[in-house]
């Protein structure tokens, strides 16, 4: 079986270099990854996976499987129970623990998963064999309070993964003491990284990084640190056929104050495991299964032969790891047209829907939607989750609109908001008599929410724009400009003659409030609209293709 890397097409690792070792056993990492769905142990999504659940599950996995050693091994910061769970009998020591960093949660059901997976096929040989020959220690979620609060650092607001050597944290100290009880010949150091890196400049995201952890400045090729690399190897074969390409290196600069490095100085070597992007079209759970098959996999081997047929040099040739050149939305080859400039000019723009894992895992309540514009220029280098092109088209800020009075909450409602939204406005600036401030303010945050655009409430009369409605907008004729702006005239009750030469510029000018409104910038938030021009400037005949609400798009 040939096992070097082809390397092809910007990095791309090519699947027939990197099939597993074995393969049709227990152990395949094909097999795994398809009955992961059925055999799971822990049902519930990671992000959603509290401390409290988290110890009811081992407890029922504990009841499961006589055999499996649960114990309480250490107590966080706040009191919480840490557990680790040992299974096998073998005479290589393998640690496992994860969710030392508290939001980075996808190996943490993994692990349960996987004990439960090994304690219920132990009748298949090559589960026997990696029983017989493996003692796995694993401690999921190091960092209970992290947990809880879904903060990356500990509740004395130290990063674990950097207290290595100052041990100033009980989760640190109880890491380091389990590893010198144990001295286990390999260790698996369980994260998350930023779900927008890519596999050097394939322009791909990564589903996945790996490390094999450096015990020094040099980077000394022990032969510890050469079974990480062929687990790496081992982890990189997993993956390839249910992440195609995905799979990158994480830096491997020398970190003198994380536990990986110390651990690999100290004797056990360390492979880090980053889950990152959700391949398209998956859910983050994708994550947690590419956990389960990818340590299966390699323990399986481990087991076999020590890894003794993987190469540990193909592990320098997984591509690197890359950052800020992927946003979940591109415009390329458009023109932006800012307030306070005449002239479009020509830019790439890519944003990012901001949105957390317990929100993505329906765990905690869409809250409204966040972006951050995370390139405007050229973004050529970028991949992009949704490409959009904007060839012809001319990108423009969302507009700024008035109203007055507390009775404008009639149609300052969820439904108006949401016609506003159609029209094209991303703001509302509300002003109100002083002694309303309160009730529009409460009014105003209730209403909140997707595809309507932000209210800002003020007593200040001299904030108010140029255009103030004076009822509830009519949704739009159609997605011409000079219909969205025929709709936003008569709310207005005020003629903004969009219809002659050069009318359509001043009326656009109004409603960006003279050039003082905001602009399309880098990290500004992404409400915009993009409108088709035939080459001129924005005209009432210019086809409005898109409007984006603060990342989020409004249908036609
Ligand atoms: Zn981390």
């Amino acid at each position: 079986m040939p096992r070097r890397f082809c390397l092809a097409l910007a990095g791309l690792l090519l699947l027939p270099a990197l099939l597993p070792a074995q393969s049709g056993g227990a152990l395949d990492a094909g097999l795994l990854g398809k009955v992961w769905s059925t055999e799971r142990f822990v049902a519930k999504a990671a992000p959603c996976l509290r401390p409290a659940e988290l110890e009811a599950e081992l407890r029922r996995l504990a009841a499961a499987h006589p055999e499996l050693l649960l114990g309480e091994v250490g107590r966080s910061v706040e009191r919480r129970p840490i557990y680790r769970i040992t299974l096998g009998r073998g005479a290589k020591k393998v640690m496992l623990w994860s969710q030392m960093h508290g939001d980075e949660p996808s190996a943490t059901p993994a692990l349960l998963d996987l004990a439960h997976y090994l304690l219920s096929h132990q009748e298949d040989s090559e589960v026997a064999r990696l029983l017989d020959q493996l003692t796995l220690l694993m401690v999921p979620m190091l960092n209970p309070d992290g947990a809880e609060a879904y903060t990356r650092r500990n509740s004395q607001g130290i990063d674990i993964n950097r207290d290595a050597l100052n041990l100033a944290t009980p989760e640190g100290r109880l890491l380091k003491k389990l590893r010198d009880e144990a001295q286990p010949m390999l260790g698996f150091n369980l994260h998350d990284q930023n779900r927008r890196r890519t596999v050097g400049n394939s322009r791909q995201l990564a589903s996945n990084a790996v490390l094999a952890v450096v015990g020094d400045e040099e980077k000394t090729l022990t032969p510890g640190r050469i079974t990480a690399k062929r687990a790496a190897v081992a982890i990189a074969a997993a993956l390839e056929p249910f992440a195609p390409g995905g799979l990158a290196r994480y830096d491997d600069t020398f970190s003198p104050r994380s536990f990986g490095d110390n651990l690999t100085a100290w004797g056990t070597p360390v492979v880090l495991i980053e889950s990152g992007g959700v391949p398209p079209g998956a859910s983050l759970e994708e994550l947690t299964r590419l956990n389960f098959l990818a340590l299966g996999a390699t323990l399986g081997e481990l087991a076999a032969d020590g890894l003794a047929g993987r190469d540990p040099d193909l592990y320098d040739q997984i591509p690197e790891n890359n950052v800020d050149v992927y946003s979940d939305v591109v415009l390329r080859g458009g023109r932006i047209r800012q307030p306070h400039l005449l002239e479009a000019y020509r830019a790439d723009l890519a944003f990012d829907r901001l949105r957390g894992d317990r929100e993505a895992a329906g765990c905690q309540p869409p809250g409204p939607p966040r972006s951050t514009v995370a390139e405007l220029g050229d973004a050529r280098i970028f991949g992009a989750g949704e490409e959009i092109d904007a060839g012809g088209q001319i990108l423009f800020p969302g507009f700024l609109i008035g109203a007055e009075g507390f009775g404008a909450r009639r149609f300052l409602d969820g439904p108006g908001l949401e016609i506003l939204g159609k029209l094209g406005v991303s703001q509302v600036r509300w002003v109100v008599a002083p002694r309303d401030l309160a009730a529009a303010a409460g009014f105003a945050a209730k209403q909140r929410g997707r595809l309507r655009p932000r209210v800002e409430v003020s007593a200040d009369r001299a904030a108010l724009p140029i255009r103030r409605l004076s009822r509830r907008p009519e949704p739009p004729a159609g997605r011409l400009l000079g219909q969205l702006l025929r709709s936003l005239e008569s709310a207005c009750g005020q003629p903004f003659d969009h219809q002659e030469a050069g009318a359509v510029e001043a009326a656009l000018l109004a409603l960006w409030n003279g050039k003082n409104a905001a602009p399309l910038r880098y990290e500004s938030v992404a409400s915009l609209l993009v409108a088709r021009t035939g080459g001129g400037g924005l005209a009432a005949g210019s086809a409005v293709s898109r409007i984006f609400l603060d990342g989020a798009e409004v249908a036609p």
